[in-house]
């Protein structure tokens, strides 16, 4: 800010001022000067070396508001603010000492005060006047007002300009204008970045031949658009000046002066060079995708089973075979969910007992949900017609990819994620269920037939070692005890079979019923451990509980055939003997019991685990052991404890032992209240 100055006569920094050389001072009379004052644009004053006032004109007046006579007689200080007046006295009584012609105010910032108290930015220049033969001073005054607003509003301007450049050369973007013929007249920093040429370098170049701009459509054809339509935008190709090319997105705007005549060209540009690249790559990974997938369709199609891939963990449609829709009777819509599309069509999904599978243990979902690689599980479609197939299902998860989405690969997108993916082979197993059933059959009438000779084999092998021991008939030779001994124990072993067999054919027959009664568990688990125990020499057979009454609606004969056959296999699987720990647990939680068979014996080798509960499945180190069995007791063991509405599972480890975990509902309050046996 600079120092404000009042009307001041002489100024202590007088090298502010552009004194004249010392001249003579007007000689004038005072009637013949006062005609002469108002003609002055400028308020007029005259004082004597005492600074009073002795003549004024009408701008005067006009400037300070005062009347011409209020300000006759008065003190020249009186046209001050307050706290210039002391100062100001003492420069004009120096002034008269020396009087010159001076102009003031030109580079300060000099103060003036109205009638009112308002104060107001003034010019002066000073001359010494000879009035009357008397030396004066008179001072031409200039309200300055006017200047002062305008001069602060160029230099508003001018700082506005200056941040405009600022920000301009903040910009990324590449900002250019060139004249109407395009020359550069001007270059931002982000143009020297994107261009290689500094502002310098580039101001006066044609652009086109400088950047050697390649465009979309010709270059007169552009210009043509811009003078039509006052601007225009598109693609450019430049060369950089060390070679490279550049795409960019380019944006250009006329500029006409008042009467319409092109001024400049406003050029802003965008680097979209990576961009354009990308997408191009995209492009072309997307065409190669297509072109796999058709591929891959034709093979699938080729292919006699119902093969689909499906994605997400609603298990979309990605894409399917010809049979897949056979197999289905129904179309299956790319990207629907496979939930959707079997509600839709009326399709169930039915276990190899008949029952509805719930989803969670549809192959196809248990492969992109829980990523298990699903094999050879038996499901049946039951089409709305009442007509079913059945299939065996192998689900296995494919590898992660990217843009799995139909809509997405059609429009070229990137997927966010990689979704879960899954290949579901179907095998159409009728043919095999016939066979199965014929077999089933077969082995049913066989098993049945075998029955009466083997009661008769079993009574009368009996009857010789009973009757021998009490004295009837000749003594019998030890090795002939032991030939009969042996025959005993093997036709216990084959009626077990037939009657394995039996149940197996009446579960497949769904002839298997059961009888249930609220049964207390515990009891019947402790006779059957009592049991077995009997049995051997080389086990320990315990049972660890804290309960005494589990009450489970049960069969309790085929209960016990189940627990046996668990602990039987403890014992059996454990040659050399060992420990066999039965555990009998509640879960209140889970209102259900749980009954747990350990053993230390040969355990079941990983890769046979998930197939044990099979039918006439055995695990190759118990073959290799040497220990007879015909891989029915687990099968049946499964389906008489589900039909329970229970469940089993295991844990083993080879070489360590095995748990085998049976689980069943406890009978709620009421149904506990009706009888029950032990
Ligand atoms: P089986 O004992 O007549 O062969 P199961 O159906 O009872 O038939 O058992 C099927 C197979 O499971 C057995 O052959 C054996 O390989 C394995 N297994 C069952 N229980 C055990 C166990 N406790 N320890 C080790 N292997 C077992």
């Amino acid at each position: 800010m600079e120092k404000e100055h009042a009307l001041v006569p002489d100024s202590l920094e007088s090298h502010h001022m552009h004194a004249s050389p010392l001249s003579d001072p007007m000689q004038i009379t005072s009637t013949g000067l006062l005609q002469f004052l108002d003609i002055s644009p400028d308020a007029l004053v005259i004082i004597n070396p005492a600074g009073t006032i002795v003549m004024v004109n009408r701008q005067a007046e006009a400037v300070f508001g005062y009347a011409r006579s209020e300000l006759l007689g008065q003190q020249l200080e009186m046209l001050l603010p307050q706290h210039l007046r002391e100062i100001h006295t003492a420069h004009r009584e120096h002034y008269f000492s020396a009087p010159r012609t001076r102009p003031m105010g030109v580079e300060l910032q000099l103060v003036g005060r109205r009638k009112d108290g308002t104060e107001l930015p003034v010019e002066i220049s000073l001359s010494p006047l000879l009035l009357d033969g008397l030396p004066h001073a008179i001072a031409a005054i200039r309200d300055v007002t006017q200047q002062r607003v305008a001069e602060r509003e160029r230099i508003q301007q001018l700082q506005h300009i200056r941040l405009q450049t600022e920000l301009i050369n903040l910009a990324h973007d590449a900002i250019l204008v060139r004249d109407p013929i395009s020359r550069v007249i001007s270059w931002n920093r982000g143009a020297e970045h994107l261009y290689g040429w500094t502002a310098q370098e580039a101001l006066g170049h044609l652009t086109y031949t400088l950047l050697k701009t390649r465009f979309p459509i010709s270059r007169s054809s552009v210009e043509a658009l811009l003078e039509q339509e006052g601007q225009w935008e598109g693609e450019l190709t430049h060369t950089r000046r060390d070679g490279t090319t550049v795409i960019v997105e380019s944006r250009w705007v006329l500029v006409r002066d008042e009467t319409g005549q092109p001024l400049a060209i406003l050029e802003i540009d965008r680097d979209i060079t990576e961009r354009r690249r990308k997408a191009q790559g995209e492009q072309a990974v997307h065409a190669e995708t297509v072109e796999h997938l058709a591929f891959l369709q034709q093979v699938l199609d080729a292919l006699p089973s119902s093969v689909y891939i499906v994605y997400g963990s609603d298990a979309r449609l990605l894409l399917a075979n010809r049979t897949a829709s056979r197999v289905w009777g129904a179309e299956w819509l790319t990207d629907q969910p496979m939930l959707e599309f079997l509600t839709s069509n009326g399709i169930e999904i039915i276990d190899a007992q008949g029952r509805p599978l719930p989803p969670g243990q549809f192959a196809t979902l248990r492969a992109v949900q829980k990523g298990e690689a699903v094999l050879q599980q038996q499901e049946t479609i039951r089409h709305p017609d009442g007509s079913s197939l059945p299939v065996l299902v192998n689900a296995v998860t494919l590898p992660s990819q990217h843009g799995f989405h139909a809509r997405q690969r059609e429009a070229g997108e990137p997927t966010p994620a990689a979704e879960p993916a899954a290949l579901v082979v179907h095998q159409d197993v009728t043919a095999l269920k016939e066979a199965e059933y014929l077999k089933d059959e077969f082995v049913g009438i066989a098993a049945h037939e075998l029955r009466t000779p083997l009661a008769v084999l079993v009574g009368f092998a009996d009857m010789l070692l009973t009757q021998t021991t009490r004295g009837h008939g000749p003594t019998l030779a030890e090795w002939q005890q032991e030939a009969l001994g042996e025959i005993q124990q093997a036709t216990v072993r084959l009626s077990k079979l037939t009657e394995d067999l039996l149940d197996v054919t009446r579960l497949q027959a769904g002839r298997l019923l059961l009888q249930r009664t609220p049964t207390n568990v515990v009891p019947l688990v402790q006779r059957v451990a009592a049991y077995l125990q009997q049995t051997t020499t080389r086990h320990q057979v315990e049972v660890h509980t804290t309960s005494t009454v589990l009450v489970a609606d049960i069969d309790a004969r085929r209960m016990e055939q189940v627990v046996t056959n668990l602990v039987g296999n403890a014992m059996k699987y454990s040659p050399q003997g060992g420990h066999v720990i039965i555990t009998i647990e509640e879960e209140t939680t889970a209102q259900a019991m749980c009954i747990g068979v350990q053993d230390t014996g040969i355990g079941i080798p990983k890769q046979q685990q998930a197939q044990i509960f099979g039918r006439f499945m055995r695990a190759d180190n118990a073959l290799a052991w040497g220990i007879s069995g015909t891989g029915l007791g687990l099968y049946l063991c499964r389906e008489l404890v589900e039909r329970h509405g229970g469940q089993i599972w295991f844990e083993s480890e080879e070489g360590a032992g095995s748990t085998f975990s049976v689980s069943l509902p406890l009978v709620s309050a009421d149904q506990g209240d009706r009888e029950v046996p032990s």
